[in-house]
């Protein structure tokens, strides 16, 4: 059977491209294959963050995937920090990892230009992601599609090690892609993302969402009501893809092309269609937080399930490299 990891840091709010990009997915296959799920707050402490709030946003990070679907009974869904085993795993790795793959990643050069003094623990961010999953010997990773070249460097990594330590030993972890594979901000100009704060929170009030939504960058094209658009260019499209049944796509995309409507119109089908697939995951986030303890059991009996594997593995990975 199918192993799967995948993790989201608990630095902001769960946000729709979170949702469309990973969590949908995850919700799915949590019936389907073994299931891991962590919410990663080493990963999270990699940028500048206040004590208080990350330990707020863990909590609610785990209450939110409940929210959206995640259910302990059928996954397991855990705290990254309560495994220690991950932090033991990433060092070995770094062990063998090359500085100019590192160097070379995306994410990194992005996040990276944005601050002043730049931690060796951003740089090295990939390594404990490929320390997340293979500690639990994961070989598919359900991830949106800025997190493609990690997992190649993932595959890397378990390559080198098993070349040094023990052939096969561990798997070579594949990405599986949603439909949705990236979700730009609703400012158009770059991926929705928690650390760029131009997201559209999952449990966010429906007037609040309208009004992000209601000024979200569409196709420059259309300026006035009349000139036509091209629904390929346009975020609304790919959310209406997400959210809108089918032949509602096919009309926004003739209707776009035609102008047919104007694009406040496009949007209030599309609020319709958002808040239809949102409204029971904010009745179940209102339930959660009424009992909060129904989040903090699952997070402490995920924690007791994953370090009983980590341990396994790390018992492994320790005696195949001489270490005590
Ligand atoms: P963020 O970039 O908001 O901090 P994370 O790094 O915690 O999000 O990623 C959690 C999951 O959500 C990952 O699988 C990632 O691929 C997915 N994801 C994040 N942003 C987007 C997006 N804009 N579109 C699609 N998927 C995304």
């Amino acid at each position: 059977m199918p192993r799967i990891f995948s993790g989201i840091q608990p630095s902001g709010e769960l946000h729709i491209g979170n949702y469309l990009g990973a969590v949908r997915n995850w919700v799915q296959l949590q019936h389907e294959v073994e299931s891991f799920i962590c919410v990663v707050d080493y990963h999270a402490i990699t940028l500048p963050y206040a004590p208080e709030d990350l330990r707020r946003r863990t909590f609610e990070m785990g209450l939110s995937l409940m929210a959206a679907g995640i259910d302990p009974a059928k996954c397991t869904l855990f705290v990254q920090s309560r495994v220690p085993e991950h932090t033991e795993l990433a060092w070995i790795f770094n062990t063998i990892t090359p500085l100019g793959e590192l160097e070379r990643q995306t994410q990194f050069k992005d996040k990276a230009s944005r601050q002043e003094s730049v931690a060796a623990g951003l740089l090295n961010y990939p390594v404990l992601q490929a320390a997340d999953i293979l500690l639990y010997k994961a070989d598919t990773v359900p991830v949106g599609e800025d997190q493609v070249q990690h997992l190649e460097l993932s595959r890397e990594i378990a390559r080198r090690w098993n070349a040094r330590f023990g052939d096969g030993f561990f798997p070579e972890p594949q990405p599986r892609l949603t439909p949705t594979r990236r979700i730009m901000g609703l400012d158009g100009q770059a991926k929705m993302s928690k650390s760029l704060g131009n997201t559209v929170g999952l449990l966010e009030k429906p007037d609040d969402m309208w009004a992000k939504l209601r000024p979200a960058v569409t196709d420059p094209a259309r300026v006035r009501r009349e000139d036509p658009g091209n629904p390929e260019i346009c975020n609304i499209y790919h959310l209406h893809k997400a959210f809108s049944p089918p032949a509602t796509v096919d009309e926004v995309a003739t209707k776009c092309r035609t102008a047919g409507w104007g694009c406040i119109d496009c949007k209030k089908v599309l609020f319709e269609n958002l808040n239809a697939e949102l409204t029971p995951i904010r009745a179940r986030a209102e339930a959660l937080q009424a009992d909060p303890r129904l989040v903090t059991d699952a997070l402490d009996a995920g924690a007791a399930h994953a370090g009983t594997i980590a341990k396994g593995t790390m018992a492994e990975v320790r005696q195949r490299m001489g270490l005590r």
